[in-house]
């Protein structure tokens, strides 16, 4: 007999990142008699969850970490009523009708790995598995090595029949991997394993745990493989409709995670296509998404010509799904979703390159702003951000300042990206060109040009920002080829205003 018989009372969950966290949190919260304990070696990052600050931006995060972390003395009413009132605080709107009692805390945060999964009925396996950066499928691969350290720690500590759910993102197959873990630690028992991939995008995490489209739970048709799909299913209806908690196959489920954001970047990457065009032909981009997202089977999402995309994730599973495909014998595959990185690295070069082209094909002496930091509005989250890639081009072209201002992202979240890019410069410059500001007029004054890499709302009226900058001359070379006049700038190029300033 496994515990998948039995009801699930102890959950772990490893990883206290982007996903183990807001999702243990929205789980504790609609479980109120499940304990939850999010466990992470970084005791940094566990202090922080534990604390006033959390270490993620979300909104709404933190009106429900905070119910389900510390409960409520007194029942909590959150009616729609008092929701159009405005009378609810960020929670109350985000849990929408829910009617809370009191309510006593089942959702924590601890470094002790080890005892936690020892009491465990499921543990989520939230940790990174970025891309590989070393030795064989450096670049492509993913990077096992956190996943593997917390098979391994669930392997050794995890009681008999303790349910695994592969929450994060991971090459079809995982499962395998999983079980070959399991059978040489522990031989003969039974660990029921699941796939349950994330689909929640950083900056509206809490609203797509909460509500989400489709939740996916892969599972091995086995006795236990079910039972054990049905108890995550339990969970989740606790406050999301069956009709949208979908059991599948393990490896459609494990597959389809990279199925979705390889589709979604691919959108992303087709419409900055035509964006090319457009700055050749005349056309106008958003012209253009619009009409064609008018078609019902097409559809208006992910149509925003820009600097592409960025994120932890779509790089990483793209680059992922390229490997596996080539791995098992399908290299047209792999050519295939390659191109959709090399358009996106394509539209980030253009637009650094028209930025240098446009402030008369060099940066000596100037001052750059960089308005944006993160990789998109709403998070403070700024890996492999648009913005890092840009400030490389730039960099080269030894500019006298760039200044960066971001309203969420994190002096040190900034820093840690930019010491590799400053050390990889210091010889050429041995000032150091770049500085982070935390007021965006401190940011944009006597700049050159400024340019709005994150689509922070705070960014969409450039107006009082242009009336800080300097003039600067246009090129004399300018030809009018590239679609744009000195006076259009603004819109100049990606349709999207990121480059916001160059004062004719
Ligand atoms: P993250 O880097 O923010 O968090 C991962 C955490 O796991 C880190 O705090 C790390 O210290 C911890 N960790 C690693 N190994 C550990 C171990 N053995 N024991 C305890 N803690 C350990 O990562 P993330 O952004 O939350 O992503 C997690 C997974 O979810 C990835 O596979 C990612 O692809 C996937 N995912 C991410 C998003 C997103 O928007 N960030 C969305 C969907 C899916």
């Amino acid at each position: 007999e496994t515990a998948a018989n039995v009801p699930i009372r102890n959950i772990c969950c490893i990883g206290a990142g982007y996903v183990g966290g807001p999702t243990a949190a929205v789980i504790a919260l609609h479980n109120p008699h499940v304990r939850v304990t999010v466990v992470d070696r970084d005791q940094k990052r566990i202090d922080a969850w534990n604390g006033r600050h959390l270490p993620i931006h979300e909104p709404g995060l933190v009106d429900v970490v905070r119910l389900a972390r510390d409960g409520s003395s007194e029942g909590r009413r959150a009616s729609s009523d008092q929701a159009e009132a405005g009378a609810m605080d960020g929670a109350s709107r985000i849990i929408g009708t829910v009617v809370e009692s009191a309510r006593m805390p089942n959702l924590f945060f601890s470094t002790a790995c080890v005892e936690t999964i020892g009491q465990a009925d499921m543990c989520l396996i939230s940790v990174n598995t970025p891309t590989k950066l070393r030795g064989v499928g450096s670049g492509r691969a993913t990077d096992m090595a956190a996943f593997e350290g917390a098979c391994r720690d669930i392997a050794i500590h995890a009681k008999a029949g303790t349910i695994l759910v592969e929450k994060s993102t991971v090459p079809c197959k995982t499962g395998q991997l999983i079980k070959d873990i399991m059978e040489a630690h522990r031989p003969g028992v039974v660990f029921p394993i699941l796939s349950n991939p994330e689909f929640l995008s950083e900056g509206t995490a809490v609203r797509d745990l909460m509500h989400p489209d489709r939740v996916v739970i892969g599972c091995e048709s086995t006795i236990s493989g079910h039972r054990a799909a049905a108890a995550l299913a339990n969970l989740y209806a606790t406050w999301v409709p069956r009709s949208r908690i979908a059991p599948i196959n393990i490896w459609s489920s494990e597959l389809c995670k990279l199925a979705a954001n390889a589709m979604l970047a691919q959108r992303i990457s087709s419409i900055n296509s035509i964006s090319a065009i457009c700055e050749r032909t005349g056309a106008d981009v958003s012209e253009i998404a619009k009409s064609v997202g008018m078609d019902p089977r097409i559809g208006p999402q992910f149509l925003k010509a820009g600097l592409g995309f960025g994120g932890s994730c779509f790089r990483k599973d793209i680059a992922s799904l390229t490997y596996l495909s080539e791995s098992i014998g399908l290299p047209e595959v792999a050519a295939y979703w390659q191109q959709v990185l090399t358009m996106n690295d394509f539209q980030r070069d253009r637009f650094a390159r028209h930025v240098i082209a446009t402030l008369n094909n060099s940066l000596r002496g100037k001052k750059i702003t960089i308005l944006g930091y993160a990789f998109k509005k709403n998070t403070g989250d700024a890996r492999e951000s648009p913005a890092l890639d840009v400030l490389r081009i730039l960099l080269e072209e030894g500019p006298r300042r760039i200044s960066i201002y971001d309203p969420l992202c994190s002096v040190s979240d900034i820093k840690r990206e930019l010491t590799v890019l400053e050390a990889e410069y210091a010889a050429c410059m041995p000032d150091g060109p770049i500085e982070i500001v935390s007021d965006p007029y401190v940011a944009c004054t006597d700049s050159n040009a400024v340019l709005v890499l994150t689509d922070w709302d705070m960014f969409k009226n450039t107006k009082p920002i242009a009336a800080l900058s300097k003039p600067v001359a246009m090129p004399e070379t300018y030809d009018g080829t590239t679609g744009t006049t000195p006076n259009d700038i603004l819109h100049v190029n990606l349709h999207m205003e990121q480059l916001a300033i160059n004062k004719p």
